[in-house]
């Protein structure tokens, strides 16, 4: 296995990134999508939630991201008390999925938002996917119908440009068109397939 981290502020274009790299071959294991997973509704974490932040659910029992985040966000205490359920089981989650892939010759890919704050010993490289900050707000609010304060909130709870870039072992530039990426993931790809595998003494 060749594990590599893929990270970027919210909206950077790491979905869209990962899905390309899926594409050539790459196992995705994505941070942001396990976190849903472990929300769905008759889970034990949304139950706890419920209990923490009182009635955040939809009319269908599903979870009201929009207005949990406007709970949190900007909300220091409240967000810790979000981070303190979510983060150990998103953690276990994640290593029970690389574990799958550990004896194999798979590619990787651990796409997640907070990489370079919360950094893992274990990965052959850290790939950024770059934005200027004020391209990533219009396009949450264009693309993923977030209101302007909400992804403000979201990225100013993130790394800034420029720590996450002094973490980075490979660039993706995502101010251009969504066209302009694929030849960067192919180049990304390429530089990701000649890493060394992850060996036990990572760990
Ligand atoms: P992330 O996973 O980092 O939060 P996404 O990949 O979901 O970011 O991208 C955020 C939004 O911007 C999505 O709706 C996506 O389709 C769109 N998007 C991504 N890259 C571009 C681009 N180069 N030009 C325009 N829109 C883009």
């Amino acid at each position: 296995m060749i594990l590599v981290g893929l990270t970027g502020c919210i909206g950077s274009g790491k979905s869209t990134v990962s899905s390309i790299l899926a594409l050539k071959g790459a196992k995705i294991v994505d941070g942001d999508k396990i976190a849903r997973e472990l929300q769905e509704p008759g889970t034990p974490i949304l139950a706890r939630l419920v209990d923490t932040f009182g009635s955040i659910l939809l009319p269908d029992g599903s979870l009201n991201r929009a207005q949990l985040a406007g709970i949190v966000f900007g909300d220091a205490e409240r967000l810790h008390a979000l981070n303190a359920i979510m983060r150990p089981a998103i953690a276990e989650a994640i290593e029970v999925r690389i574990a799958q892939h550990r004896d194999s010759s798979d590619v990787v890919v651990l796409d997640m938002p907070l990489l370079v704050e919360n950094p893992r010993s274990d990965l052959a490289a850290m790939v950024v996917v770059d934005v200027d900050p004020e391209v990533a707000v219009q396009r949450l609010i264009k693309y993923r119908q977030m209101s302007e304060s909400d992804a403000r909130a979201r990225l100013a709870a993130q790394a800034s440009r420029e720590v996450r870039l002094a973490a980075a072992d490979f660039v993706i530039d995502n101010g251009g068109s969504p066209d302009d990426l694929e030849p960067q993931v192919e180049r990304a790809w390429e530089w990701i397939s000649q890493l060394p595998p992850w060996s036990q003494t990572d760990s």
